[in-house]
Order: structure tokens, then C-alpha cells, then sequence
């Protein structure tokens, strides 16, 4: 039994023996086979992984390259394609930053017109271009007229809006090929390759497309534009000069509310001429060739006639009659406009004589240039005047500029305050086209401010312009002045001014300016048909259309 035990145990052994033999050598080559894959799988997810990184870290590394950016491909939805995912949306929002920095570094947050830094780097483009193909190009410097004045009056964010209006305006208006950018607060360029003639026909049509009013907060502003040019190469060669020349020509075009400058050039020259013309307007004087025209002031109140404003002209032997806004400003630079005021106040203060000898009470205004303002004897001079011819001092009116007025200089206003003590009367002539404050003028011994005729222009169907002039006239009464309008054209003007107040209007509607000879007859025959028919004149205020 014991015998049959051991040899039953002794076969089992050796059945478990070969076993173990057999399954060694079936688990010896299978494990190395395993190893040897998963070392090969190791490699092969190791090297792919590695690359992709390699990818990622690339994209990271160029991401704030705006321009050298590629997007990854995402190949697989696992956490490399997540990671890829998100380093491409780091990229993007990496570059969109940094294209905003770089337009907002370089564009007009306004308006989105290129800005002064991305325009001065176009001239600088421009001028290498143009030497290498030996052509031309114009900067065109545009400066708004009166904004300030719109801007403090109907507040800032429709002058804000007004900007972006204007933009649009130049945008639309300008060819594609030109740069219309911003230099700040109210003054734009363009910037146009070709010569003076294409240039002017670009400004030309900018200018006929301001003249639209602006429609803004369902409000029409009327808003002028003075342009000045300057052309690559006659007037200057680098960015700089050429934005001072345009600025320059901008200033004449103001001055002379002529629109649009072409910078006058080499200075030699214009010297040249000005001094021919300084001789020639000298001679003028003396032989008499200037003269001066009245133009009547309605007291809306009475109905009557409250005064003229002188205004001169110059018979040109040649030139024929030539209007002040020709030659006032070369005066003005030659020094010679001293001269031109006092012949202008002796004749208004002897006219003034000859209409009390009438028996008008009429006020003669007459203009002053602000720089006479400026010159220390000018309050001397005019106290001479009066002196001379015996009149009222109180019937004499002296309109000066918003410029001349304001002036900080102590000169100025050591003027003001001894001409206002003679009696002489002081007015703000072109009220709004300046750059005065409220404080400023409550310190001037002003008697009357005058609203220039580019707000009265169509003030009954202009929303805008009615705004402006309701509150000048509000301010006028606020600081005890009289207010006068000027440029009335239309009964329906002259009403609505009537109604919101205004002290006197003066415009075409009324007359033109008249020679010195016809204005007594004139004033007498007017007042007669006013007396015969006094009801007609508050009748016709009172018509509503
Ligand atoms: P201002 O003093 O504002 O004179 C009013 C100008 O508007 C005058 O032009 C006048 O003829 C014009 N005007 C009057 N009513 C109307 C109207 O209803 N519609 C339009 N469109 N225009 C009207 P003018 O005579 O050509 O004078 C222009 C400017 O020249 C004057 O503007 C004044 O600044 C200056 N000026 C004239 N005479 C003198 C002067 O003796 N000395 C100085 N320093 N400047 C003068
Ligand atoms: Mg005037
Ligand atoms: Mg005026």
C-alpha cells in the first residue's frame, strides 16, 4: 500500500515537473516578446509626445508674434489635444492684444483714422517713394471752424460725435488712395500723392461736402472747414515742414474765410510782393482809393434803425473794387493795418459828426484788427481821434475779434479798459468763431456781443444753429450785453431772432452796405415808411410760417 502510495506520488511529481518545464518555456520567450513591445511602444509614444511638445512649446515661444503665428492641428481628442486646444486660444488672444495695442498706438481712439505718429510715418513713406519716382505729393491740413464754440455750447459728447461725423465725411469724400488721419482735437490731414491741381480738386470737393449741415443727436450743426496745403517737394521735405507749412496756409484761409490755402511759398517772395503791395496800399491811403460803406443795424424792439458798421473797401485803380478779407491780412503783416484803423476810426468818428448834424441818433461800429489791440499806443490814438472830431463818444462803436478781445496781453487790455472808460463802445465781433470763455469776457469791459452770421444762416430750419444762438443770447443777457446778429438774409431768420430776443440784426435782408453818400437818405426814407405803417413792421414779426 505504502509501496503504490510512493510511486503514485513519484508519477505526480513528474507530471508537475514537465509541466513547470513546459510552461518556463512558453513564459521565457512571451515576457521577452512583451518587454521588448512595450519598450518599443515606450519609444514610439515617447518620441510622439516629445514632438508634440516640442510643437507646443514653438507655438508658445511665437505666440506674441503676431504675424508668425500658425495654429497647431488638433490631431486627437486626448489631454495633448486639450493642451493644444488651449495653447492655440493663448496664441490668439496673445495676438488679438496685441494688434489692439498696436492700432490703438497708432489710430485715433475717436474716430479710427490713423493717428499723428502713423501719419507722420506715411510722409516718411511717402517721401522715399516720391524720390525714387520723382513725383509729388500734397498734405492738406483741415481745421473746423467754430467748434470750440459748438462744443462748449451743445456739450461734449455731441462734439465727440460731430468728430466721428466729420471722419465719416472725409473718408467718403477722400479717393481711396489717400490717408485722411486725425491729428487731434479738431484738425484732420490728407494726405494725397500727385500735385496741387489733383489736390485741390479732393479739397474742393471736402469742402462742398461740408457745407451739408452734420446731422448729430437729431441736431444739424452748420460747421465750416478752412483748409490749408502743402506740396512735396516746393514746400518742404520732411514731415515736419510740411504739416508747419500746412498748418501756415490752414491760418491764411481762416483769416481770409476763404476755404482752402495753398502755402504761399518761399518767404523771399512773399516778402517781395508784400512789400510792393505795402507801398501800393500806402499810396492807396494817401490818394484815396480806400473807402468805407455802411451797412444798417435794426433795433428789432423799436423797428428803427440803431446804427451803421463801417466797412472798407479798396478802389483799385486797376484791380477794381477789391473786398477787405483780400488785403486786411497782408496790412496785418506788413505792419501797415495802424495805419488803415486810424484812417478807418477819423472817417467813422467825421460820419458819426455828419449824421448827428442830421439829427440821427445813429452808432457808427467800426472794425479794429486784433493786433491794434495789441499795440500799447492804440488807446492814446483813439482818444486823439475823438478828440479831433467832437462827437458822443457813446456813438461810436469799436468791434473787435474774439481774438483781440481775449488777448492776455496788458497791453490789450490797458486798450480796452481806457477806450471803454472814453465811453466808446466795445463789441465781440464774430461772436463764436474764437476761442473766449464765459469768465474771460465777464472781466472785459465789453458792451455787446455779435453772433456770427455762419450761426444765424438758416437758424429757423437748423436745430443746431438755433441751440447756439438761443443760449449766446441767454449769455449775452446773463452778462448785461447787448446781442446782435449779423448776416440776416431772410424774414424768416430775422424772426425767429426776433422771437428768441436778439437786440439788433444787420444782413442783406436789410441792406447791403451802402456808400457814405446814401445813408442819410436812406435812413430818412425808411423811418417815413415806418411811421406810415408802424403796425405792418410787428405785424410781419408776429407771422408764423
Ligand atoms: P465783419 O466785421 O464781420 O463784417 C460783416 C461782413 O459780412 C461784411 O463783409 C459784410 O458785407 C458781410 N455781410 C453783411 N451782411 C451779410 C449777409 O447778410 N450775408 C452775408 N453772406 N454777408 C453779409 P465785408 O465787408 O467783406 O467784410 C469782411 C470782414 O472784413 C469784416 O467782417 C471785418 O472783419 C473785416 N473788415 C471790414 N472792414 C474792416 C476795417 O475797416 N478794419 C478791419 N480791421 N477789418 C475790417
Ligand atoms: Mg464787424
Ligand atoms: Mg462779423
Amino acid at each position: 500500500m505504502l509501496v503504490v502510495q510512493g510511486a503514485s506520488l513519484y508519477v505526480v511529481g513528474s507530471m508537475l515537473d514537465g509541466f513547470a518545464w513546459q510552461i518556463r518555456s512558453l513564459l521565457v520567450p512571451t515576457a521577452a516578446v512583451s518587454t521588448a513591445t512595450a519598450v518599443l511602444v515606450a519609444w514610439w509614444l515617447g518620441r510622439r509626445v516629445a514632438g508634440r511638445l516640442a510643437e507646443i512649446t514653438r507655438a508658445i515661444a511665437l505666440a506674441h508674434h503676431a504675424e508668425s503665428r500658425d495654429l497647431l492641428a488638433k490631431r486627437a481628442a486626448d489631454e495633448i489635444g486639450s493642451l493644444v486646444e488651449s495653447v492655440n486660444g493663448l496664441a490668439d488672444s496673445v495676438a488679438l492684444r496685441e494688434r489692439r495695442i498696436l492700432e490703438s498706438a497708432l489710430s485715433d481712439p475717436l474716430t479710427g483714422l490713423p493717428n499723428r505718429a502713423l501719419l507722420a510715418d506715411r510722409i516718411r513713406q511717402m517721401v522715399s517713394v516720391s524720390q525714387r519716382s520723382r513725383s509729388g505729393f500734397a498734405v492738406a491740413l483741415l481745421d473746423l471752424d467754430r467748434f470750440k464754440f459748438v462744443n462748449d455750447t451743445l456739450g461734449h459728447a455731441t462734439g465727440d460725435l460731430l468728430l466721428q461725423e466729420v471722419a465719416r465725411r472725409l473718408r467718403a469724400t477722400a479717393r481711396e488712395s489717400d490717408t485722411v488721419a486725425r491729428l487731434g482735437g479738431d484738425e484732420f490731414v490728407l494726405l494725397m500723392a500727385g500735385g496741387v491741381d489733383a489736390a485741390r480738386e479732393v479739397t474742393r470737393r471736402v469742402l462742398d461736402a461740408m457745407k451739408t449741415p452734420l446731422r448729430c443727436n437729431d441736431q444739424l450743426i452748420d460747421i465750416g472747414v478752412s483748409i490749408g496745403i502743402s506740396l512735396y517737394p516746393e514746400h518742404g521735405e520732411d514731415d515736419v515742414t510740411l504739416l508747419r507749412h500746412a498748418d501756415s496756409a490752414m491760418y491764411s484761409a481762416k483769416r481770409t474765410r476763404s476755404g482752402e490755402r495753398v502755402f504761399d511759398g518761399d518767404a523771399g517772395a512773399v516778402r517781395r510782393s508784400y512789400l510792393s503791395l505795402l507801398g501800393e496800399m500806402r499810396a492807396a491811403l494817401e490818394s484815396g482809393q480806400f473807402v468805407l460803406d455802411y451797412q444798417p443795424k435794426l433795433a428789432l424792439r423799436t423797428g428803427l434803425i440803431a446804427g451803421f458798421e463801417g466797412l472798407v473797401r479798396w478802389n483799385h485803380p486797376v484791380r477794381g473794387r477789391v473786398p477787405p478779407n483780400e488785403f486786411i491780412p497782408f496790412a496785418e503783416q506788413t505792419g501797415f493795418m495802424r495805419e488803415i484803423t486810424q484812417w478807418v476810426i477819423a472817417g467813422g468818428a467825421r460820419f458819426a459828426r455828419v449824421l448827428a448834424d442830421a439829427g440821427l441818433n445813429l452808432t457808427v461800429a467800426l472794425n479794429v484788427s486784433a493786433l491794434d489791440v495789441e499795440n500799447p499806443e492804440f488807446g492814446r490814438e483813439v482818444l486823439e481821434i475823438l478828440r479831433s472830431q467832437p462827437i458822443d463818444p457813446k456813438r461810436l462803436c469799436l468791434e473787435i475779434t474774439e481774438s483781440g478781445v481775449v488777448s492776455e496781453s496788458d497791453a490789450a487790455l490797458k486798450n480796452l479798459l481806457a477806450i471803454s472808460r472814453l465811453g466808446v463802445r466795445l463789441s465781440v465781433d464774430d461772436f463764436g468763431t474764437g476761442y473766449s470763455t464765459l469768465k474771460q469776457l465777464q472781466q472785459l469791459p465789453v458792451d455787446e456781443l455779435k453772433i456770427d452770421r455762419s450761426f444765424v444762416a438758416g437758424i429757423h430750419r437748423n436745430r443746431g444753429n438755433l441751440t447756439i444762438v438761443r443760449s449766446t443770447i441767454e449769455l449775452g443777457k446773463q452778462l448785461g450785453l447787448k446781442v446782435v446778429a449779423e448776416g440776416v438774409e431772410t424774414v424768416e431768420e430775422l424772426r425767429c431772432l426776433a422771437r428768441l430776443g436778439c437786440d439788433e440784426v444787420q444782413g442783406y435782408y436789410l441792406s447791403k452796405p451802402m456808400p457814405e453818400a446814401d445813408v442819410v437818405g436812406w435812413v430818412e426814407m425808411r423811418h417815413a415808411l415806418y411811421l406810415s405803417a408802424r403796425e405792418t413792421y410787428f405785424e410781419m414779426l408776429a407771422e408764423r410760417r
